[in-house]
């Protein structure tokens, strides 16, 4: 119709691969459903537009989750609403107007964000300029389980909430049933929508034809024991007694370079692909039978929609602990600490216990949920269009609320 494009601003940052994944996956999931209809921006906003300390979330984050008792530290003492509340004040007060040239640039009808620490400054400034009942602001929660409590903010149109557990926790933090929808995880269209064929995508990616695959990786930062666990596997997927390989390894180390110029100079016995930060995800996946990761919650939700059973070797405390009951109770997959442990757990699934591997498949196709996205675009289309018929906003925003000291 003659109606015009809506600009639609998705906030993310890029600390680990599961933010901007997810960020991906909703302006794929707009521009399958509504074509032109909605303009989709991706923004690391903070990264842009302001200065320390916030365009540094992603490096203390990378810091912090490599020493895991102060990120343990850093999770649980932030998690009393005042002390939160206190330090994104006084962030706020700095930040503001860094987020109000962010607005000016993208002119969103929309806000969604999918960082639990982008809440509180764009609505703050959102109620500063007088445009909260003009502008739809939104959360898409990307933890499974134990997430943290900034997540939360009362002021949002709606909360989408990848798991029941997770929107109890919404209630129990104030937010009306009414701002609360479960769909699931958004994950990328390509990994719900293509018809992949595990032959091709062997042929395609020069992977072994029969030999069954295990890919092991450790999210978009290649974190926990993936060297260690990978050394394993060559030894446990090598048959000697008849001095061949019974499997093949797949190893995606994201960002880790360190990791994967160690593993490229191992003598490997089996076939061995080491790879590094991959964009087509879904195809490494559906060229393999089972996967080993550290409990990230998109890694997870794109193993259950390719049906690969799941060892977890890892979590990041806090937000990731969760994720491991959802994987296991579910029958999905199982938990494995020690490497030497989960590479022979994945000798027998190849070999006498393969009837276990089929059926921890077919657990995770029905955990699976590859739709979430597109209700999630669906259900925001609405709320705009609940909004009324939306008159161009007018972005000339007051800039008196900043006054430098
Ligand atoms: N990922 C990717 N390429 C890589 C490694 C990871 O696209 O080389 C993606 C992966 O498919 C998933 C996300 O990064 O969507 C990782 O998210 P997760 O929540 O599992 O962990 P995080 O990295 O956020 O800690």
């Amino acid at each position: 119709g003659a109606e015009r494009t809506k600009n639609v601003l998705i906030l993310m940052s890029d600390t680990g691969g599961g933010h901007r994944a997810s960020a991906e996956a909703i302006r794929d999931a707009f521009r399958l459903e509504f074509g032109d209809e909605y303009k989709v921006f991706v923004k690391d906003l903070f990264k842009e537009h302001a200065g320390w300390p916030l365009t540094d979330m992603e490096r203390s984050y990378k810091f912090m989750v490599k020493h895991v008792q102060l990120w343990k530290v850093a999770f649980h003492s932030t998690s009393p609403r005042w002390v939160h509340c206190l330090y994104l004040a006084s962030l706020a007060a700095f930040y503001a107007k860094k987020v109000e040239a962010g607005l000016k640039k993208y002119k969103p009808d929309i806000i969604i964000s999918v960082h639990p620490l982008m809440q509180h400054i764009p609505l703050w400034v959102l109620k500063w300029q007088g445009l909260q009942n003009r502008v739809v602001f939104v959360t898409i929660i990307t933890d499974l389980n134990t997430c943290h409590p900034t997540w939360f903010h009362t002021g949002v149109n709606r909360c989408y909430c990848p798991s029941e557990e997770v929107s109890k926790r919404a209630l129990l933090d104030g937010l009306e049933p009414s701002q609360i929808r479960v769909f699931g995880l958004p994950i990328r269209p390509s990994f719900c929508r293509a018809v992949l064929v595990k032959e091709d995508l062997r042929k395609e990616l020069e992977m072994d034809p029969e030999l069954p695959a295990v890919l092991l990786m450790g999210g978009g930062e290649g974190m926990g024991p993936v060297k260690k666990t990978a050394k394993a596997l060559g030894e446990s997927l090598f048959d000697k007694e008849h001095d061949q390989p019974i499997g093949q390894l797949v190893v995606i180390c994201g960002r880790n370079q360190t990791l994967s110029s160690a593993l490229q100079a191992h003598p490997w016995k089996i076939p061995v692909k080491i790879r590094g930060f991959e964009t087509q995800m879904e195809k490494w996946m559906g060229a393999c039978d089972c996967i080993i990761t550290k409990a990230g919650p998109g890694t997870i939700a794109e193993a259950l929609i390719r049906g690969l059973p799941i060892i977890l070797n890892d979590f990041i405390p806090g937000q990731e602990v969760g994720n491991v009951p959802y994987v296991v109770d579910n029958g999905a997959g199982v938990f494995s600490k020690s490497s030497k442990q989960t590479a022979s757990l994945v000798a027998r699934w190849f070999g006498p216990e393969s009837e276990e591997l089929k059926r921890m498949s077919q657990n995770a196709l029905k955990l699976a949920q590859p739709d979430a996205v597109f209700h999630i675009v669906k259900d925001i289309n609405e709320l705009a269009q609940q909004l009324g018929p939306l008159s161009r906003i007018s972005y000339t925003l007051t800039s008196s609320f900043y006054q430098p000291m």
